[in-house]
């Protein structure tokens, strides 16, 4: 058994503390500029549209389609070697942001363009970890 325990995210910092903050309470979030509204994905300092910092946090569809994935059949971080083989995705959520993700549920059954749904999964009382599982 691995005793390696899995990287948590730094919760101090300003710029994704609010996407754990929602997490925690089982909602996806994504950043908007306040200046020109562009909405991005992973957060940033400062928006890549109008170069201004500021942003407002807005719920989004915990749901979206599987563009594209890879099956792990090695570990790149010892923490994951219990999980392999393990589906790393990247889903198009509905509102047309991409996001990276852990996928639930049997590699096998992965497969681009199926619909997937986030699966909220506290691992303490601080942090919420996204993952997905196809609908
Ligand atoms: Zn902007």
């Amino acid at each position: 058994m691995s005793t390696v325990e899995k990287p948590l995210p730094d919760l101090s910092d300003p710029v994704t503390a609010p996407f754990w903050a929602a997490t925690r309470e089982g909602r996806l979030t994504v950043p908007r500029s306040t200046v020109c509204g562009y909405r991005l994905w992973p957060p940033e300092a400062v928006c890549p549209e109008c170069l201004q910092p500021g942003f407002a946090w807005e719920e989004v569809e915990p749901a979206g389609t599987l563009w594209s994935y890879a099956t792990y059949h090695r570990a790149l971080d010892p923490a994951f070697a219990g999980d392999l083989p393990y589906v790393v995705g990247l889903v198009e959520l509905s509102c047309g942001l991409k996001m990276y993700g852990i996928m639930r549920g049997d590699p096998g059954d992965m497969a681009i363009g199926r619909a997937v749904t986030a699966v909220f999964e506290p691992v303490n009382d601080d942090v919420t970890f996204v993952r997905w599982q196809l609908v």
